[in-house]
């Protein structure tokens, strides 16, 4: 019996007729799709939360091909060969991609549950420009001789539509790499395919080890949580598998303050902790979901620090080829002297510490 996930991406929808029985196309959507060369689809599911007659939908606007997407004016051409240090001296695999020293992203597909129109790696996934060969057996081979590697963050495409046999391969042969002390899983599934958590999955993946698994899914938007995510989170959480959230921020989806709160308010009750979100890269043709750089930290001086529970707070990072780099919020401190700080709180209230010499 085949499973409903699976089921699922048979249906993806992904032509004008599919999607027609969902919403009330609009000419410009129609325009899009039929004159754009270019992989779009999402699941059933997650097409089934769109709003029927609203094209500013925040889930139509992650999923529907747009007209705009053919701009490029602040987009950096080969943008992933720039991101992933792919023009380096290091020999590595196509399916290494590195920044750091001791961890690496190892991507292991290029099929998705829904190619979001705002992906950053779009040339990979999406528009297939960039020819990599991605080879498992020799990225674990990779991993095995770099003993400096102790996390690796296993990516794509999205891994967790392998079957739960090349997931339990993958996951178990990580593990028997002495100086791996960690796994991370970047996937959307729990959020556009719940179905995938399954007991199969659980049991591929999940229960004690010490090596343990992260999953840490890409959740933007209140709208996409349903009571089925909050049912695949428990059950990802309950044999033992971390969950947490990587966000983007895209203009027009999640730039203003109730929508952020809300979205890690709703994130933190479905038991995802938020980690962190992102500004929206510079990517050829995603230029309309792109915010000003300060954006992602005004969002968290304005609608979270102080405004609502310590948990519920990602760190706002811009992702270059030198790794992640924090952007925080600096209105904290007021002044500073020989004596004392002055600190401003969320309420613009003012307080003083001691200075304390070195
Ligand atoms: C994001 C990323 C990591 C992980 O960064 P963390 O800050 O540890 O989450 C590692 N390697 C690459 C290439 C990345 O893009
Ligand atoms: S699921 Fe991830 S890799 Fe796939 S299209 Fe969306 S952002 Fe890109």
């Amino acid at each position: 019996m085949s499973e409903e996930w699976v089921g699922q991406m048979q249906d993806q929808v992904d032509s004008l007729e599919k999607l027609e029985k969902y919403i009330n196309v609009t000419d410009e959507e129609k325009r899009a799709i039929e004159d754009m060369d270019t992989r779009w689809g999402v699941t059933p599911y997650f097409a089934s939360l769109m709003d029927k007659d609203d094209p500013n939908c925040p889930i139509r606007m992650q999923v529907i091909p747009s007209l705009k997407e053919r701009i490029n004016e602040f987009g950096m051409d080969n943008y992933l060969v720039w991101k992933e240090n792919r023009a380096t001296e290091e020999v590595r695999p196509d399916s290494i991609a590195r920044q750091y020293h001791d961890r690496i992203a190892f991507t292991v597909t290029e099929t998705c549950g829904i190619y979001c129109r705002h992906c950053f790696r779009k040339e990979l996934v999406v528009d297939q420009d960039l020819q990599l060969h991605m080879d498992v057996a020799e990225g674990l081979d990779w991993i095995a001789e770099h003993t400096e590697i102790r996390d690796v963050l296993v990516t794509g495409g999205d891994p967790l539509l392998l079957s739960d046999e090349k997931l339990e391969y993958l996951v178990t042969k990580l593990r028997e790499i002495p100086h791996v002390e960690m796994i991370r899983i970047g996937s959307r599934l729990p959020i556009v395919l719940p179905h995938r958590i399954t007991e199969g999955l659980k049991k591929a993946i999940g229960g004690f080890h010490k090596v343990p698994v992260w999953i840490n899914t890409q959740c933007n938007h209140p709208k996409e949580i349903t009571e089925k995510t909050e049912k695949a989170i428990y059950e990802l959480l309950s044999c033992g598998i971390n969950v947490g959230n990587q966000a983007v921020l895209l203009k027009g989806i999640n730039d203003d303050v109730d929508t952020f709160r809300e979205l890690h308010q709703k994130l933190l009750r479905t038991r995802i902790r938020p980690y962190y979100v992102f500004y929206c890269e510079p990517a050829p043709g995603i230029d309309h979901f792109r915010t000003t750089v300060e954006k992602g930290a005004e969002l968290i001086r304005d609608a979270l620090r102080g405004h609502t529970t310590g948990l519920a707070q990602p760190m706002y990072v811009l992702a270059t080829n030198i790794g992640k780099i924090p952007l925080m919020p600096d209105y904290n401190i007021v002044d500073k002297n020989e004596k004392e700080y002055t600190l401003r709180n969320h309420l613009g209230e003012t307080t003083t510490i001691p200075n304390m010499p070195e």
